[in-house]
């Protein structure tokens, strides 16, 4: 198995996947450049051992620190071309409630609306359906896995685990593993939870997990 770290940073989690390279998966939200040096020093890291940022998606809340790392790191950051015109303007894709859990979850949210994200310029624009991440010392590719929003990817390692940013949540209510409780297009959201299924068994999520390959059969 890989070594992947969460960074538990409040709003929302990054993840730091260890193989021969060092990604960052995500950023999180309304952290200073403090926080984040403790959090990598924390596990022996400095910032510039990372090799390449990975955004999942055009929310505020994964990629609202994404100028700042950029610069403590050096490291290039990629997206899918759809989030590239959010991330330049400092925009949030729509997060559109699927169900009575995310109608809730929007009403939780609503005094913190909206958030925040400073602008930023994507380095590696991910166009087709994968990337290879082999340059970067992963050994993995991200893959695009629309449907929470039109712009999503994952990370999907020959290990066997995947990083799903918002695809799987916890309940903020239950802390039960849930299908994203926004999405765009459901139809979309299941036929790339049935893709990562096809390829990974273990799930880490942008708020939680990880979680195990019976846990997200038992959501389809
Ligand atoms: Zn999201």
């Amino acid at each position: 198995m890989t070594e992947i770290h969460t960074l538990v940073l409040g709003f929302a989690n990054a993840l730091l996947v260890r193989e021969r390279g060092l990604l960052l998966v995500d950023t999180g939200i309304h952290v200073d450049e403090t926080r984040y040096a403790a959090e990598f020093a924390r596990l022996g890291l400095q910032a510039r051992d990372i090799q390449l940022i990975v955004v999942t998606h055009g929310h505020a809340d994964h990629y609202g620190q994404a100028a700042l790392l950029k610069t403590m790191t050096g490291a290039p950051l990629l997206c899918h071309e759809k989030a590239a015109p959010l991330l330049r303007n400092g925009g949030h894709a729509p997060a559109v409630a699927r169900n009575e859990l995310g109608e809730k979850v929007l009403k939780m949210l609503r005094p913190n609306l909206p958030l925040v994200a400073a602008p930023v310029e994507p380095d590696i624009i991910m166009t087709g359906e994968e990337f290879d991440l082999g340059d970067y010392g992963i050994d993995g590719r991200a893959v695009y896995t629309p449907g929470h929003t039109d712009c999503s990817i994952s990370v999907v390692l020959a290990s066997g685990q995947a990083l799903v940013g918002d695809i799987l949540v916890p309940s903020p209510f239950t802390g039960e593993p849930c299908l994203a409780y926004f999405a765009t297009d459901e139809q979309r959201l299941l036929t790339s939870v049935r893709h990562l299924l096809s390829q990974a068994s273990l799930f880490y999520g942008g708020h939680g997990g990880p979680f195990t390959k019976d846990q997200v059969l038992k959501l389809l």
